[in-house]
């Protein structure tokens, strides 16, 4: 049975380090019991983790739509073709706010200022989290939100208020069209 858990856990794990929608699931560290008091750090292929113990369902479901790249951000939908257009190259899947960078979960969480209400929303997080996450201005780096968002999703004192952060962000992207540059609509037959 042990040979059989080692290589589900190997095949699973090859999954999460191949596979383009698992990224945010890559390099997860945890602490490992060892017993006797003795623990270690290191990767875990299967383990029940932190987010899925967020109580209010819309966020735990959030939260997981972020880790599993199954949001409505273009970084994902603009990476297949449509019924009128092709299926766009990374650097065409642009944010439907700003028009300027791709929209992808780092850019759309703690970047983008094409839309009023994301400025609102990413300064009451980071106001709120300043406390559990100490010296936290020194980790987050403006030129690099994608480490400092996986830094976020490692952490598990603000996992609830994270949750609720990404929830209110997909829904302001929801409630907007989504940016196709018109490069990618396919001529009329
Ligand atoms: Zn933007």
């Amino acid at each position: 049975m042990k040979r059989v858990e080692q290589i589900l856990d190997t095949q699973l794990q090859s999954e999460i380090d191949t596979f383009t929608r698992t990224h945010l699931l890559r390099d997860r560290v945890q602490r490992i019991d060892e017993g006797e008091g003795e623990s270690r750090v290191g990767l875990v292929t299967r383990r029940r983790r932190h987010y899925l113990d967020v109580p209010i369902p819309s966020y735990r479901k959030a939260i997981t739509r972020l880790l599993l790249s199954d949001h409505n951000l273009s970084i994902e939908h603009l990476r297949y073709p449509g019924r009128y257009r092709a299926a766009a190259p990374r650097d065409l899947r642009l944010c439907r706010f700003c028009r300027a960078a791709v929209e992808d979960e780092a850019h759309a969480l703690l970047v983008c200022t094409g839309h009023d209400k994301l400025a609102i929303l990413r300064r009451d997080f980071l106001r709120d989290i300043r406390g559990p996450v100490g010296g936290f201005e020194r980790k987050r780096s403006a030129d690099r939100p994608y480490e400092f968002l996986k830094r976020l999703l490692s952490l598990r004192a603000i996992t609830g208020r994270l949750a609720r952060f990404v929830a209110d962000v997909f829904d302001v992207y929801d409630g907007c069209a989504r940016y196709i540059p018109a490069a990618l609509y396919l001529p009329a037959p």
